[in-house]
């Protein structure tokens, strides 16, 4: 793949499925980012403050926590243009992809996805346009 990111942007993944996490990290280090990954709703949150990622990655089911509920605390500490939330879920019902977006998702993909609609996806996000990610990297 070609495809690069101009800066090391850093995507902080939420997901308790080591094997869907590893699977992530791959596809996202594979084009230049930096991927954190955390299976704790709560441990998420407090990486966040300490060191706000770029991007977040966010699967609705997780261990401790309700995805939903994180998104929620997620966008009441930052502005939806200073930290996208993607959810990644398995949960594909109309009704829980607006209930994500009330929430303050910015965008919702469901399980399984192709990896280049998913990195696309995230480079819309972080404010890449087609031209910048399919040329030569800085
Ligand atoms: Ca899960």
């Amino acid at each position: 793949m070609e495809m690069r990111a101009s800066r090391r942007e850093r995507i902080l993944v939420i997901e308790d499925d080591a094997a869907m996490a590893r699977l992530l990290r791959v596809l996202l280090e594979g084009v230049g980012y930096e991927v954190r990954a955390e299976r704790s709703g709560a441990v998420a949150l407090t990486e966040v403050a300490d060191t706000p990622p770029d991007l977040v990655i966010l699967d609705l089911g997780l261990p401790d926590m309700n995805g939903y509920e994180v998104c929620r605390q997620l966008r009441q500490r930052f502005n939806p243009w200073s930290l996208p939330i993607l959810i990644f879920t398995g949960m594909d019902k109309p009704v829980d992809q607006l209930r994500g977006f009330a929430f303050g998702a910015d965008a919702y993909l469901t399980k399984p996805c192709d990896p280049g609609e998913l990195l696309k996806t995230v480079a819309l996000l972080l404010g890449h346009t087609d031209a910048e990610f399919s040329g030569s990297p800085d």
